[in-house]
C-alpha cells in the first residue's frame, strides 16, 4: 500500500497504527454502487431513519477515484462482473468491499450460469453481510464491524504476520480442520 510497507516495527509504529487506522476507518466514502433489490435498503440508509451521515459516510461517490469502499448490493451477473471489477481496480488503495446480502454473498437462489456464484470470485471482500435483503440496521451493524476491522489492521511489516494469523484461525475454522495435515500451517 505505499509508504507504510517501508515502515519499521517497534513502539513507534505501533502508534502510528493506530493514528492511521482510526484516520481510516472515520473517514469511508462508499462508491455509488447498487445492483438489484438490496440497493433500495442501502439507500435507506441514508436517510434520517438510518442516517449513516452520523459517520460521514452519506456521500456516495459518482466516482471511484474518490471512493474506498465498495457496498456491492444485490446478484452480480456475468455481464456486470468485468465492470464490478473495473470499478474497483479505479478505486484508490486501500480500500474495502461488503457483499451485501445473500446474492452478493454466494449467488443466493439464483443458483445459475447467469449469476456469479458470489463477488469473492472477482474482488476481495472484507464483510459478509447475510439476509435477503439485509436490513439497513444490518448494513450500519457491517459497517460498524468493518471501523473495527480498519482500527485493527496492523501495517508495515507486522501486517504480513496478522494476515498468516488470520488465515490459520480460518481453516481451523473448517469442517475438515482435523484432516490430517491441517494444523501444519506456516508460522
Ligand atoms: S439477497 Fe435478496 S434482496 Fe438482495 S439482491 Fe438478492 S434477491 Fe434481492
Amino acid at each position: 500500500m505505499g509508504l507504510e510497507e517501508k515502515l519499521p516495527s517497534g513502539f513507534l509504529l505501533t502508534t502510528v497504527e493506530k493514528l492511521v487506522g482510526y484516520a481510516r476507518a472515520n473517514s469511508l466514502w462508499p462508491a455509488t454502487f447498487g445492483l438489484a433489490c438490496c440497493a433500495i435498503e442501502m439507500m435507506a440508509v441514508g436517510g434520517g431513519r438510518y442516517d449513516i451521515a452520523r459517520f460521514g459516510m452519506e456521500r456516495f461517490s459518482a466516482t471511484p477515484r474518490q471512493a474506498d469502499l465498495m457496498i456491492v448490493a444485490g446478484r452480480v451477473s456475468q455481464k456486470m462482473g468485468p465492470v464490478l471489477r473495473q470499478i474497483y481496480d479505479q478505486m484508490p488503495e486501500p480500500k474495502w468491499v461488503i457483499a451485501m446480502g445473500a446474492c452478493a454473498s454466494s449467488g443466493g437462489m439464483f443458483n445459475n450460469y447467469a449469476i456469479v456464484q458470489g463477488v469473492d470470485h472477482l474482488v476481495p471482500v472484507d464483510i459478509y453481510l447475510p439476509g435477503c435483503p439485509p436490513r439497513p440496521e444490518q448494513l450500519l451493524d457491517a459497517i460498524l464491524k468493518l471501523h473495527q476491522q480498519i482500527k485493527d489492521t496492523k501495517l508495515g511489516v507486522q501486517r504480513e504476520q496478522q494476515l498468516i494469523d488470520f488465515e490459520r484461525e480460518r481453516r481451523t475454522m473448517l469442517p475438515l480442520a482435523s484432516a490430517p495435515g491441517s494444523a501444519e500451517l506456516p508460522r
